[in-house]
């Protein structure tokens, strides 16, 4: 399998094709597109997402920017492929299912493996944002659950 991928791109460079692997650098210019109001079935309170990388073959994993007003957070969730989440501003908590919230603040780098049920938001008194790296499998990011309730939000 391997060889014969290798033999491929070997006879694509012959031919004076490019390998498919050879793409160049992309950038991908700020507000290329439209901000979007999270949607309220599996978010609670405001959130505005920025998509900022849509997903390739080549890399199975879609980018976007979230922000968060005080109180907002996700709905209940987890992720076939894990999370990163890379917080830019503020202070939020990320909470997984029978565990203790965790405070995140602005510079701290989540990683959230696959199929782990949790949620993340900013405080009660604090906005928050975080780009979110989120990985695909089967074309799917995440799978959605209920939303988290005030008294599990507020809940230490
Ligand atoms: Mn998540």
């Amino acid at each position: 399998m391997k060889n014969t991928l290798i033999a491929a791109t070997m006879t694509a460079a012959a031919l004076g094709g490019a390998p498919a692997n050879a793409q160049g650098i992309q950038v991908f210019p700020s507000g290329s597109s439209p901000s979007v109001i999270a949607d309220p079935k599996n978010f609670s309170g405001q959130v505005v997402v920025d998509l900022l990388t849509p997903p390739s073959v080549e890399t199975p994993a879609s980018s976007g920017l979230v922000t968060f007003a005080p109180h907002a957070r996700t709905a209940w969730h987890s992720h076939p492929a894990g999370q990163m989440l890379i917080v830019t501003a503020g202070k939020g908590w990320v909470q997984r299912e029978g565990q203790a919230r965790q405070e995140i603040t602005s510079g701290d780098v989540v990683w959230i493996p696959a199929g782990i049920k949790h949620w993340h938001g900013p405080t009660d008194t604090n906005g928050m944002s975080h780009v979110a790296i989120t990985y695909i499998q089967n074309g799917k990011n995440a799978d959605w659950m209920e939303l988290v309730t005030d008294q599990e939000y507020q809940a230490r």
